[in-house]
C-alpha cells in the first residue's frame, strides 16, 4: 500500500508529516511523492489566515480529482477548527485532531479494515457460458498503475479480488456446464491478491490442484508482475496452456518513463527471452500502443527494431488516442494521425509475418485442438494449446472436444493452419 503526504503550514507542520511517514513505514506503507500511485493521502492543514482554509480544501479537492480511489485522510490546524467542514468534502474519508497524531497507526490499521470490507463489497464476480466452450473468469477489477494514458483506474477503481476459495467455487459452477477452457480474466490480473493478500501464483497453482476443466489460460500479465515462477509453472503445468500475452506498448525506455510503466525495455526482453530459453512452442502476444506522445520516428523505430528481433506470435496494435482526465492528455509533442497510421500498418504487418512463421514451425506435428465451432459447411475451427487457429474436416463429434490434430499446411486465405485428426 502507497502513501502520499500533502503539508501546508508552518514548520511544525512539515516535522509532523515526517513524524507520520515514520508511522506509516513502521506499519508497512510505502511513502510515495506520486499522488496518482497512492492508497492513502494524507493532508496535513493549516488555518493560520482565510487563505490558509481555502488553500487546505483545495488541496484535498485537488487531491482527490487527481487519484478519486484513494481514501483521504485529513488532519492539522484545520481539521481541528472546522472539522465538519472537512468532513463534508467529497473524497475525505478521516479527519482526525492533531493531538491523535500520536495513534496515526491505529487510524491506519482502521481504515485498512473498511478499505477491505468496501473493495470485497464492490468487486461484481462475473463468468461467461451459455454453450460456450471457453468461459471467460474474472479474477480481479480494477488497477493501481495509473499508466499516464489509462482511464481505468479513475474508471474501476483499485485493484481488488476475491479470495482463492470464493474462485474455486465459480470454478466448480463453470465445470457443470461441460466449458473446456477458462480464461482468467481482469484488469491487471498479476496485482490478484491486493485485497486478500493472496498471490496469482498461489491462485494458479491452486486451479491446477483444486479443479477439473482441462485447459486455463491467462489473459494477460503486465511484465513487471509476470515472475519467473509463473512462467516456469504454466510451462510445466498440463492444464494452464503455454501462452503469454504480455504488454509492451513501447520498446523506448523514454517513452514507457512517459507512460508511467513500471518495466524498462530491457527487463521486457528478458521476461521474452527466458520464456523462449524454456520453450520454442509457447505463444507469446504483445500489445503495443503507436503514436504516444513525444514518440518520434527514433522512438518508435526503437519499438520496432525489439519486436523485429523477438520471436512473437502476434501482436495487438493500438493507436494512441487523447482521453481526457489522463495526464497523457496534458503531454505536449502529439503525434499526427498519418503518422501514427503509418506506423501501425508497418507493425501490423511485421506481425502478420511473425504470426505466420510461429505458425509454419508446426506444421508436421501433432497439437491439442480444443475445437469451437463451424467455419463453413466443411470445416469446424480450434485452438491449439499454443493459440494457433487450426481448421479441421467438419464433423460435428468433435465440436467442444480437444482433438489430437496433425497441422500439414497453412491457408493464406483465412490466415489459419489447416490440420486432420
Ligand atoms: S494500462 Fe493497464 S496497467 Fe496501466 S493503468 Fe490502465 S489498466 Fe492499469
Amino acid at each position: 500500500m502507497q502513501i502520499y503526504f500533502s503539508t501546508l503550514g508552518c514548520k511544525l507542520n512539515y516535522t509532523e508529516t515526517s513524524a507520520l511517514k515514520q508511522i506509516a513505514c513502521n506499519e508497512g506503507y510505502t511513502v510515495t511523492s506520486n499522488v496518482y500511485d497512492a492508497n492513502i493521502i494524507v493532508v496535513n492543514t493549516c488555518t493560520v489566515t482565510h487563505t490558509a482554509d481555502k488553500k487546505s480544501r483545495y488541496a484535498i479537492r485537488h487531491l482527490h480529482q487527481l487519484n478519486p480511489q484513494a481514501a483521504i485522510i485529513v488532519t492539522g490546524c484545520y481539521a481541528d477548527t472546522d472539522a465538519e467542514v472537512v468532513k463534508s468534502i467529497e473524497g475525505v474519508t478521516v479527519v482526525f485532531s492533531n493531538q491523535q497524531k500520536q495513534n496515526f497507526a491505529q487510524i491506519l490499521k482502521k481504515l485498512s479494515e473498511i478499505k477491505t470490507a468496501d473493495n470485497n463489497n464492490n468487486f461484481f464476480k462475473a463468468y461467461s457460458v451459455g454453450g460456450r466452450t471457453r468461459s471467460f473468469l474474472k479474477v480481479q477489477d480494477g488497477c493501481n498503475y495509473f499508466c499516464s494514458y489509462c482511464k481505468v483506474p479513475f474508471a474501476r477503481g483499485r485493484s481488488r479480488n476475491v479470495s482463492i476459495k470464493e474462485i474455486l467455487e465459480q470454478v466448480k459452477e463453470i465445470e457443470k456446464h461441460q466449458v473446456k477452457e477458462i480464461v482468467l480474466s481482469g484488469i491487471n490480473i498479476g496485482d490478484f491478491g491486493h485485497s486478500t493478500g493472496e498471490t496469482f501464483l498461489e491462485l494458479i497453482k491452486a486451479l491446477e490442484e483444486n479443479t477439473n476443466i482441462p485447459r486455463f489460460r491467462i489473459s494477460s500479465i503486465e511484465p513487471n508482475l509476470l515472475t519467473y515462477e509463473i512462467i516456469d509453472f504454466v510451462l510445466k503445468s498440463k492444464r494452464f496452456m503455454p501462452h503469454f500475452h504480455i504488454p509492451l506498448q513501447s520498446g523506448s525506455d523514454i517513452i514507457l518513463k512517459q507512460m508511467n510503466r513500471k518495466y524498462t525495455k530491457k527487463q521486457f526482453i528478458d521476461k521474452i527471452e527466458y520464456i523462449r530459453s524454456k520453450s520454442l512452442d509457447a505463444a507469446i502476444g504483445i500489445d503495443v500502443i503507436v503514436g504516444f506522445p513525444g514518440e518520434t520516428e527514433v522512438y518508435f523505430n526503437e519499438t520496432f527494431e525489439l519486436l523485429e528481433n523477438i520471436e512473437f506470435s502476434y501482436l495487438h496494435v493500438f493507436e494512441y488516442s487523447d482521453r481526457k482526465g489522463t495526464k497523457a492528455f496534458e503531454l505536449n509533442s502529439k503525434v499526427k494521425d498519418k503518422e501514427k497510421k503509418e506506423r501501425s500498418v508497418l507493425l501490423r504487418n511485421l506481425s502478420q509475418q511473425k504470426e505466420k512463421a510461429f505458425a509454419l514451425k508446426f506444421i508436421n506435428t501433432r497439437r491439442k485442438v480444443l475445437v469451437e465451432k463451424k467455419h463453413d459447411s466443411h470445416f469446424i475451427t480450434g485452438l491449439t494449446d499454443n493459440y494457433l487457429n487450426v481448421k479441421i474436416p467438419y464433423n460435428s463429434k468433435f465440436i467442444n472436444e480437444i482433438v489430437d490434430v496433425l497441422l500439414i499446411c497453412w491457408d493464406a486465405e483465412h490466415e489459419m493452419l489447416i490440420g486432420k485428426v
